[in-house]
């Protein structure tokens, strides 16, 4: 690793500077990214308006340091309650607010979960997120503990589990810890100045109230936002922003491209160009160097070129199997196929170092006297270093 980092400075110290190139830096190790959090703005604004080939190449640089190049997670993501939210959220079908295709149903059964994290798992998938369409939790004891339930299960078959089910109380999270969960989906969506333009039923600042109980309870943070909303480049540097000066830099931060659905206020958005796509992901790349960088929704309208680019520049998950939570998925065979031909393997799971240390509290804590497997024996060919 290190011979690698001397000859990848001693190459980026030979390359001419040009005048153009938004992001000279005095020192060249510097390129290679350190994980921090004192980036400003400007500094990320810098960054992602660097020349597009230029900014790929840093970003497939720092991508190569803190992470093998080759691994790509992959992840199943099914729907456990679908529609009839009261949030408002202007992009999503399940908002009771709007008129949709989506169809509200009660939340499943344990057996058909259980059954489709099998097949997900059969499939190739390390990680199973059970997303619910809800607000929060509150007044759902009983549905509560038939998902902690799931969590137990699907973390037992040996797999990253995640859920995504609104807002959490620390309680709640300490709960879902406790039942085996690794990571928790809750997305800021965009800047903080753009949100209430998308969003007005929660803040902001709840999110990331629900985010800081996340993390206080050891379960790995999923966080991302939505491109296509309406927003900026601006406000695309201001979510990166935010989730670089958190207290850790989130596991994990899932970039979707909106898939306009219909009856939605955004319904008619034009689609986000993919250099936009490109750029945020290696900007999110060379800012979070640790954090895996998920490929989300939107990824189907994106060719194998595309896509190649984007995993060259960063992006090391993608959401694969049936569905998304509404949206349309790129499935096994075809993701199996087109890794195939790019050279890229799946993860195992709990192969990310931060997500290894959480699981290891989890053993020697929360978890001493469960059965539950740990990434060790759920994978004894893995060096957990
Ligand atoms: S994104 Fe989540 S919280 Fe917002 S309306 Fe949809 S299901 Fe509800």
């Amino acid at each position: 690793m290190f011979s690698q980092r001397r000859q990848l400075i001693s190459f980026v110290s030979s390359l001419p500077r040009s005048r153009h190139l938004a992001t000279q830096v005095a020192n060249p190790s510097t390129l290679l990214s350190e994980s921090r959090k004192t980036w400003t703005k400007d500094e990320i604004q810098a960054v992602f308006d660097t020349p597009l080939l230029e900014l790929a190449f840093r970003s497939a640089a720092v991508h190569r340091m803190h992470h093998d190049p080759r691994k790509i997670q992959l992840c199943t993501l099914m729907n456990i309650k679908t529609g009839g939210c009261s949030e408002d959220c202007s992009y999503c079908s399940q908002s009771s607010r709007y008129s949709t295709p989506t169809v509200a149903s009660k939340l499943l059964d344990i057996a058909p979960v259980i059954e489709a994290a099998r097949k997900a798992k059969e499939n190739g998938s390390t990680r199973f997120c059970m997303g619910a369409a809800w607000r929060d939790l509150a007044g759902r004891k009983r549905g509560f503990e038939r998902i902690l339930e799931m969590v137990r299960q699907v973390r037992g078959m040996g797999m990253e589990v995640c859920t995504t089910l609104g807002m959490l109380s620390p309680e709640q999270a300490k709960q879902l810890k406790e039942a085996g969960l690794t990571a928790y989906n809750h997305n800021l969506d965009t800047s903080r100045e753009f949100y209430p333009s998308v969003i007005t039923t929660r803040s902001y600042d709840e999110r990331l109230s629900t985010i800081e109980n996340i993390r206080e309870a050891g379960i790995s943070v999923c966080s991302g936002g939505i491109l296509g909303l309406g927003e900026t480049d601006a406000d695309r540097v201001g979510l990166i922003w935010q989730m670089s000066i958190l207290p850790e830099h989130p596991e994990s931060f899932p970039v979707n491209a909106l898939v306009p659905i219909e009856g939605t206020p955004l319904e008619a958005n034009e689609p986000v160009p993919f250099h936009t796509v490109l750029r945020t992901i290696a900007t999110a790349r060379i800012v979070l160097p640790d954090t895996i960088i998920r490929l989300a929704a939107g990824r189907q309208t994106l060719s194998e070129s595309e896509q190649a680019m984007c995993f060259m520049s960063g992006a090391n998950a993608v959401f694969t199997g049936e569905q998304m939570l509404t949206t349309p998925c790129s499935p096994w065979d075809q993701d199996k196929e087109m890794m195939g031909r790019l050279g890229l393997e799946g993860m195992s799971s709990f192969q990310q170092k931060s997500v290894q240390a959480k699981e290891r509290m989890t053993r020697g804590s929360v978890l001493q006297g469960s059965n539950m497997q740990s990434p060790e024996l759920s994978h004894p060919d893995k060096i957990l270093s």
